[in-house]
């Protein structure tokens, strides 16, 4: 706590100290002082109990993909006792709330809703009560620094220039969940968007993206390869699978290896294979899959077409027949996350101002995916990491989908009060802009 409130001191000087000349103007005097007035509404004990009562009681239920129904019941629940209306159900379980005038411009912050078939391993007080179930990426945080949010922008709704939408989403975990928000509509006229991701191995305090690519595109497959079955003394009686996915899979790293331009990002990984029971037997199949990682569409195509080729030949040459499955009617492939590069430098400023320079990294770019990707191909949009880690409290990291996942929650008002002042300062800038 002593660190969180010095860097929030910090923080203050450094909105004290008139900035507004070092960016043109852009950071007008009184979104300074409105920011302020947010940091400190954020900094209130009272407003941090809330925070963490509201971020624990969804860390205990957690829910999976397209499941989020308690969850999005709890949302709704502090939207009503905040005063804030909502549409909802949106792609199932989804919610997106509205604060502001309801006029343009209107400006977008997502949170994701889901959490992972793992089971916690952390004992504590208000470890997950769904057996095989875990927030481990810290959507219960996003959700939680949300809802901060909207009670922040709430408070101020007579200072927004313009519109907020809060957009909860379902489903991140590999089914899309921003995809099907699209479809059904409810990002129309949101003009840009903004979205933060807990990073556990950086400070609290600090928060990290970079410009253009930040990360990758994914897809999947999965594969069943057909041969024929027998005794393992009698191999020449038999059509040998295991023999013809030991060739696949060498052969499929090839195709990043040999036919990428060693300066593209591309990734191919194997992630399990299932096939034989006896020492002595010549299965009749086996069955195996993994993803695939890209950077642009083309690269996805590529991708797609060549494992398919690869595996399908090379099971040939062992006599055997493969049948691959990419799935994607099921799980779509994701593109890959391109901030936009005034979103990113508006997101960034305002960071600055609230936490300090020094506080505000340049990420490198990763072969994760997330579906924020979908809104960043519809608008500008830029997408942060923020930092989790107590140094003091935590003695290692332990990473995103770990069953040993923490995070320190002095986050939840760093990232509750950073979501509402890049909103804030965002319609304030496009509010001048259409007034000039
Ligand atoms: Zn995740
Ligand atoms: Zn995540």
């Amino acid at each position: 706590m002593n660190r969180f409130f010095t860097l929030f001191s910090f923080s203050l000087l450094a909105l004290i100290s008139t900035r507004s000349s070092q960016y043109d103007g852009v950071w007008a005097s009184e979104t300074e002082s409105l920011t302020r007035f947010l940091l400190e509404s954020a900094r209130d004990a009272e407003f941090l109990e809330w925070l963490k009562r509201v971020r624990r009681r969804i860390h205990e239920h957690p829910e999976l993909a397209f499941e989020e129904k308690l969850t999005s019941q709890l949302i709704r629940n502090e939207l009503d006792s905040l005063g804030i209306e909502y549409e909802w159900p949106v792609a199932e379980t989804g919610v997106v709330a509205t604060v502001g005038s309801g006029a343009q411009p209107w400006f977008g912050l997502r949170a994701d809703m889901d959490a992972l078939p793992i089971q916690e391993l952390v004992e504590w007080e208000h470890k997950s009560k769904i057996n095989g179930k875990m927030h481990a990426c810290g959507h219960d945080a996003h959700v939680t620094m949300l809802i901060g949010a909207a009670k922040l922008l709430q408070n101020n709704r007579h200072k927004l220039k313009g519109t907020v939408k809060l957009v909860f989403q379902p489903g991140e975990e590999g089914h899309a969940g921003a995809y099907f928000m699209i479809k059904e509509g409810s990002l129309d006229g949101v003009r840009s968007i903004f979205g933060l991701h807990v990073d556990p191995s950086m400070s609290i305090g600090t928060i990290g993206s970079k410009p253009g690519p930040m990360l990758a595109g994914s897809g999947r497959f999965s594969v069943i390869i057909q041969g024929k079955g027998g005794h393992a003394a009698s191999p020449h009686r038999s059509r040998d699978p295991i023999l013809a996915l030991s060739m696949v899979i060498l052969a499929l790293q090839h195709i990043v290896s040999r036919e990428t331009d060693p300066l593209e990002s591309r990734v191919v990984s194997i992630g399990y294979i299932r096939g034989g029971e006896a020492l002595n037997v010549i299965p009749e199949t086996v069955e195996f899959g993994g993803t695939f990682r890209f950077m642009d569409s083309e690269s996805y195509s590529y991708l797609k077409q060549r494992i398919k080729e690869v595996i399908e030949t090379q099971a040939a040459v062992q006599q055997c027949n493969a049948v691959v499955d990419f799935m994607e009617d099921k799980l779509r492939p994701y593109p890959a996350t391109i901030n936009h590069p005034m979103m990113y430098e508006h997101a960034k400023r305002v960071g600055e101002n609230l936490l300090g320079d020094e506080n505000v990294k340049q990420s490198p770019m990763t072969m994760g995916a997330e579906d924020f990707s979908f809104y960043a191909q519809k608008m500008p949009a830029a997408l942060f990491w923020i930092g989790a880690r107590n140094e003091t409290t935590m003695k290692s990291v332990k990473g995103l989908h770990s069953p040993h996942f923490v995070i320190d929650e002095d986050v939840l008002p760093v990232g509750a009060s950073l979501h509402a002042a890049v909103a804030l300062s965002y319609l304030d800038n496009h509010a001048e802009k259409i007034a000039a």
